[in-house]
Order: C-alpha cells, then structure tokens, then sequence
C-alpha cells in the first residue's frame, strides 16, 4: 500500500520530498503555487529537479493539485485565459518535479448560457488547449466533484467520456476523491464491490492514476465537500476496509486530504490507514 498526505510547501518542492520520506509516507501531494488564486510561478527548476531526485532515490510518487480557483469550464475572455497558463505552468511545475500529474477538479459551468452542456462542451475544449502543445510525461488527472452547485462530475461515466472525446486522452488520468464520491451518492456504502465493477466496465480503473483518501463529513446525496479523517466521518473504516480490499485498488497510490487531527497529525493517520490493510484479507 503507497500511502501519504497532502502537504504544504513552505519550503519548496525538494523539502516537501524530504518531509514525505522522514514521514514515511510512499506519496505526497502538493500545491505547485499559491492555492488560492491563478497564477504563473516562476519556480526553480533547481528545486523541481532536486525533488524529482529525492522522489526517484527513496521510490516517492509525487502528485501537484492545480489551485482552487481552477475551473475548466470557466467563462469571460480573460479570466479564460489566466486559467489556461495557469493550468499549463502547474504542468510545467509537474513535469519537472517528476510528479505523477496535476489533479484538476471536473469543472463547474456557471456562466450565462443556461445549458449545462456548454459547460461539458467548453470542458473539452479547455483541455484540448492545455494539451496541444504539451508534452511532457506529468498528466492531467480529472477529480470527482462532490456536487456542490450544479453537480457536474459527480458521476464515473462523465469522467470516462470528457477523457475519450478529448484530442490527446494519453495525458489525461482520473483521481478518485472518496469524500466526493460518498457525499455525491457515487459511493453508497456495502455496496464497494459494485462500485468497483462499474469502474471497471467504464474504462476508468485503467486511468485511474490516485485515490484521495478523505472521510466525511456530510452524508450521502448532501453534494457537500467537507473531508474527515478516517474512520471518524460518515463512510468510517469498515467501508474502507471493504473499498481497498478490492485488487484493482491496491496499486493506487492513496493521499489523504484529511483534517489530520489525530494525535501524531498525518503521520498517525497514516499508519492507522496501513493498520486497516491488515484487516484486508
Ligand atoms: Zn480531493
């Protein structure tokens, strides 16, 4: 099991490697800039360079997270655009950490036109425009919405599809957000093994490339995205046991994007989620 948590970059992406291995997570994921709007970093290549070295030596998969204004369906010419380098520069970041790939949000449409599916439309046209020039080895990695606003991305199916109808769909992965698939009625409890056969039969377990490994708060069909620790929110840990027993799982790099409020934070999170997989037989 390669297990680890999200951490903050305080200073740079090298030391983030190095405070995922004394951790002793297998993973990590990161922001490759400020979180909380879109930008373009001038980052160091020197450190992304040091971080993908720390990363192969210790065998760390890395991930980057783009920041949360990211939204590929937005509208408005300008803020379009600051999206799209923005989205570009975290692959950038990526690429050169020697990270996994950058996970995206499904976007939200919530611009003047009524029809959800111009939303859908301008999805994949945003990914085109993020991908026709790029080719780097770090991929784009579509996460499962909870459902709040308009509940687009809630579902596998939507997933599997704007990756097929995208031009370049070999850069593009899933992440599977299990707070987002319980809160969105994706995920409905005692019933893991169905749900792993409907990832199979659609074509996302292939591309399914991370799992965030959250709780949660809220219950199910509450659209609501706010994460647990293990164990302590509405899925807690018999529902886990039965999720990553399943074989086509067990491979899947797992980060926690928890509140962390064990005792002993991440860390102890982190060996109580390996404590689980003794249970897995
Ligand atoms: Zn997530």
């Amino acid at each position: 099991m390669r297990i680890g948590s999200h951490l903050s970059l305080q200073s740079g992406y090298a030391q983030a490697a190095i405070t995922a291995y004394k951790m002793g997570a297998g993973c990590f994921q990161y922001f490759p800039k400020n979180p909380r709007r879109l930008s373009i970093k001038d980052f160091s290549l020197q450190d992304a360079r040091r971080c993908r070295e720390i990363c192969e030596k210790n065998d760390l998969v890395s991930v980057a997270h783009t920041p949360y204004p990211t939204n590929l369906c937005v509208e408005g010419e300008e803020v379009y655009a600051t999206m799209l380098q923005s989205v570009k520069n975290d692959l950038d970041i990526a690429d050169a950490c020697g990270s996994l790939g950058v996970v995206v949000h499904f976007g939200q449409y919530k611009g003047a036109k009524k029809n959800p599916l111009y939303g859908y439309q301008l999805m994949i046209y945003s990914l085109n425009e993020i991908l026709r020039s790029y080719s780097g080895k770090a991929m784009i990695l579509l996460e499962n919405n909870a459902g709040q606003g308009n509940k687009m991305g809630i579902t596998i199916e939507e997933l599997v599809q704007v990756r097929s109808l995208c031009e370049k769909p070999e850069h593009i992965g899933f992440c599977l957000d299990t707070c987002h698939a319980f809160a969105s009625g994706m995920w409905e409890l005692n019933k893991e093994n169905e749900l792993v056969e409907r990832f199979i039969h659609s074509d996302y377990v292939p591309h399914l490339k991370v799992i965030h490994l959250n709780d949660s708060k809220y219950p199910a069909f509450s659209y609501r995205d706010r994460h647990a620790d293990i164990g302590r929110g509405m899925i807690g840990e018999e529902a886990f046991i039965r999720l990553l027993s399943r074989p086509e799982l067990v491979t899947i790099p797992l980060i926690l994007e928890t509140p962390g409020e064990r005792e002993g934070g991440h860390q102890a999170e982190i060996e109580f989620v390996r404590g689980l997989s003794k249970d897995i037989q």
